[in-house]
């Protein structure tokens, strides 16, 4: 991930506080290029839904840069940042990885997971 794509997202989690804020990555190869800014519709601190219509154009802009999804993120304002029962229960693209940046220490925190079958795998990442 480049640093730059890290700040943006740290920013728009910030922003969103005390609700948790979602987005989506997208790029070639695993690298994320690209971040978009995703509405929480559930506007909740503990949850986050995306819109149906937001999503299909967004990923429809994703597909005329030549990008695919390679992550989905969301923030947890105050819990750590590991994945909640209805993360794992709703993770529907079991090719992304799901990016959880926490909030609820001094620093952002991120963790990385691939959801598959109803189980969260802890996954690498790297800032570039
Ligand atoms: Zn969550």
């Amino acid at each position: 991930m480049a640093r730059p794509i890290w700040e943006e997202m740290v920013r728009h989690c910030n922003e969103e506080r005390p609700n948790e804020a979602c987005g989506l990555l997208s790029g070639r190869n695993g690298r994320a290029e690209t971040i978009w800014r995703m509405e929480n519709t559930e506007k909740s601190p503990v949850a986050f839904a995306m819109d149906t219509r937001q999503l299909q154009k967004v990923l429809q802009k994703m597909s005329l840069k030549g990008e695919v999804l390679v992550g989905i993120y969301h923030s947890h304002p105050t819990a750590p940042p590991i994945p909640s029962r209805e993360d794992i229960a709703f993770a529907y693209y079991p090719e992304a990885a799901y990016l959880i940046l926490s909030l609820s220490a001094n620093k952002p925190e991120l963790c990385c997971y691939r959801i598959l079958q109803k189980q969260a795998f802890r996954l690498p990442f790297k800032l570039i």
